[in-house]
């Protein structure tokens, strides 16, 4: 079967077993983990502008909720189905244990183009979704956010329509939602930021001088125009950037927040000159998003979509280092032979765990009514990135195995004390209490 037909949930547990041998799990509990506890499909009847009605597919898978109330983003995406729900359900049951935040995994999706629907089409879309789902989510049971192709507005939406149907208000039924509607602040960028957290915990250990550190970034979205912006602030050369449409390459490094000015006005990607208020485009070299991926950079950042490096491309990879921001943008046969050529992954359910980790800060201050302000929000993002991957890290150098393979251990571990405390084979073969 070759890695683009194959499963992607399949592909995604296949970890399991093998950072197991590092992790404190019992074999059952690696077992459970290789089930989502439930997922359900949705069928979601929307009135169109020109009158139609058009039924669109939605699903909420929730992995396991072990360590707490399932959490995770909802897509909307033409390819979104059950198969990638719940790879994404599975991944944030990691992510959250690679946090050590008190969640277990979950994630939603429907298929849609949501660039093909009109603002009023996908509010109708949005709320249709809470309708079908709102016996499967709740501020304790499941607790959606956004992922790909959804914002902070749909996000309000949801809360909106759920908290309708309870007829309370209930802003901890979802996060990612605009901060005058309960939002918190710094969870617009939290994703990139926490993957730059990471970079700067990596520019240390391997004392990088930003000037000198070339970097390329697919996917310039919501997680990938942020770690390049702060990136760029500190120095880092962005060579490279791309999204849907394709990339743009200049070795000498893009002006990064000329280019989101534009993105936002424009909607693709430019090399651009700002000066004031005008930007106009200048030159630079337009590459594929496979060139942008073979590029000689020092640090690769996917942060667009999954199984982007395969077992095909990944003997042509030249940068050392690659920041997974996307979720699982590697799959496992391309991320064994990379670590086998000695290129470090920092694996996505460490490196884009800021978005679930400032999405649990949104909840916290939603449930207490008591609202932070932007400093605190960075100061204990900082805090739990900066320990988190030096735990990982830690585990990769004592066991000499890659990093994925450590950052599972990590949160098995975790998983894996939380399952053993409510008794595994060996308390209940054991007799009487
Ligand atoms: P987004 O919708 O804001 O942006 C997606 C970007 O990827 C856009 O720039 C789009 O043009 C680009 N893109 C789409 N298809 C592409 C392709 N084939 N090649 C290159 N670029 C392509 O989404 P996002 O929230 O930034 O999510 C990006 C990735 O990060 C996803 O894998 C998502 O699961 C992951 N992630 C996001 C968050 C979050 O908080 N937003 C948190 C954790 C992980």
């Amino acid at each position: 079967m070759s890695e683009q037909s194959q499963s992607l949930f399949e592909d995604a547990i296949s970890v399991l077993d093998r950072a197991a041998a590092y992790a404190d799990i019992d074999p059952e509990a690696i077992e459970k983990l290789k089930h989502p506890r439930a997922m359900l499909t949705v069928s979601i009847p929307v009135r169109m502008d020109d009158g139609s009605l058009q039924v669109f597919t939605g699903y909420r898978v929730q992995h396991d909720g072990t360590r707490g109330p399932t959490k995770g983003g909802i897509r909307y995406h033409p390819k979104a189905d059950i198969d990638e729900v719940k790879a994404l359900a599975f991944w944030m049951t990691c992510k959250c244990a690679v946090v050590g935040i008190p969640y277990g995994g979950a994630k939603g999706g429907i298929t849609v183009n949501p660039k093909e629907l009109s603002r009023m089409e996908l509010e109708r879309l949005s709320r249709g979704f809470v309708q079908q789902v709102a016996d499967f989510i709740g501020p304790d049971t499941d607790i959606p956010a956004p992922d790909v192709y959804t914002n902070a507005m749909i996000m309000g939406w949801m809360m909106d329509e759920y908290s309708k149907i309870q007829r309370h208000h209930t802003p901890a039924v979802i996060t990612g939602k605009p901060v005058e509607l309960g939002g918190s602040l710094g969870r617009d960028d939290a994703t990139g930021r926490g993957a730059y957290y990471c970079i700067k915990e990596l520019e240390e250990r391997k004392g990088w001088n930003p000037s000198e550190t070339t970097v390329a970034v697919q996917g310039f979205g919501n997680a990938g125009q942020h770690v390049a912006k702060l990136l760029h602030a500190d120095g880092y050369k962005i060579v490279a950037i791309s999204d849907s449409h394709g990339g743009i390459y200049s070795p000498d490094g893009f002006d990064v927040p000329s280019i989101i000015k534009m993105k936002d006005e424009t909607r693709e990607v430019r090399a651009v000159y700002c000066s004031g208020a005008l930007c106009e485009s200048v030159p630079s070299t337009s590459i594929s998003n496979a060139e942008l991926l073979e590029l000689d950079v020092d640090l690769l950042i996917p942060a667009a979509l999954e199984k982007q490096i395969t077992a095909d491309n990944a003997p042509r990879i030249q940068a050392q280092h690659i920041i997974e921001v996307a979720n699982g943008p590697i799959t496992s046969e391309a991320s064994r032979m990379l670590s086998e050529r000695g290129i470090l992954i920092v694996p996505d359910i460490l490196a884009n765990a800021g978005g679930v980790t400032v999405s649990y800060f949104e909840w916290v201050q939603n449930k207490a009514g008591y609202y932070w302000d932007l400093e605190e929000v960075h100061e204990r993002l900082h805090k739990i990135m900066r320990r988190e991957f030096d735990l990982v890290y830690r585990r990769m150098m004592d066991k000499e195995i890659d990093m994925r393979t450590a950052a599972y251990a990590h949160a098995l571990s975790r998983i894996g004390t939380a399952i053993a405390a409510q008794g595994t084979r060996a308390y209940f073969a054991n007799g009487t209490a």
